[in-house]
């Protein structure tokens, strides 16, 4: 089973790596991957071919999921880079900040 630590719209930081130290949104979940697509890190440039002959080549810069084992969720509740725990209540799983306690979807 895979436990969805992250989710869509979290904030987190990252661990590791050459964005280590930066912050952002998470825009996608790749759970399957293991894999978050977070705003603004890993930004990868790609080189777009001319379509037709008459068109410059172009270089989009793009981001690239990075590993969720490289970030950590920032808490909403007391704004510290965190571990997250899980507590079942009320029918529904709830993360929990293991810094100040908070509860979270
Ligand atoms: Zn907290």
């Amino acid at each position: 089973m895979i436990i969805r630590k992250v989710k869509k719209n979290d904030k987190v930081l990252v661990i590791t790596g050459k964005d280590r130290a930066k912050t952002g949104k998470v825009l996608k979940t790749l759970p399957q991957e293991g894999r978050v697509l977070v705003e603004g890190v890993n930004f990868v440039m790609r080189h777009q071919r001319p379509r037709k002959t008459n068109e410059k080549g172009s270089i989009i810069k793009q981001e690239r999921p990075i590993s969720i084992a490289n970030v950590k969720i920032i808490c909403p509740q007391c704004a510290k880079a965190t571990r997250i725990g899980f507590v079942r209540k009320d029918g529904g799983k709830f993360r929990v900040c293991k810094k100040c306690g908070a509860e979270f979807k």
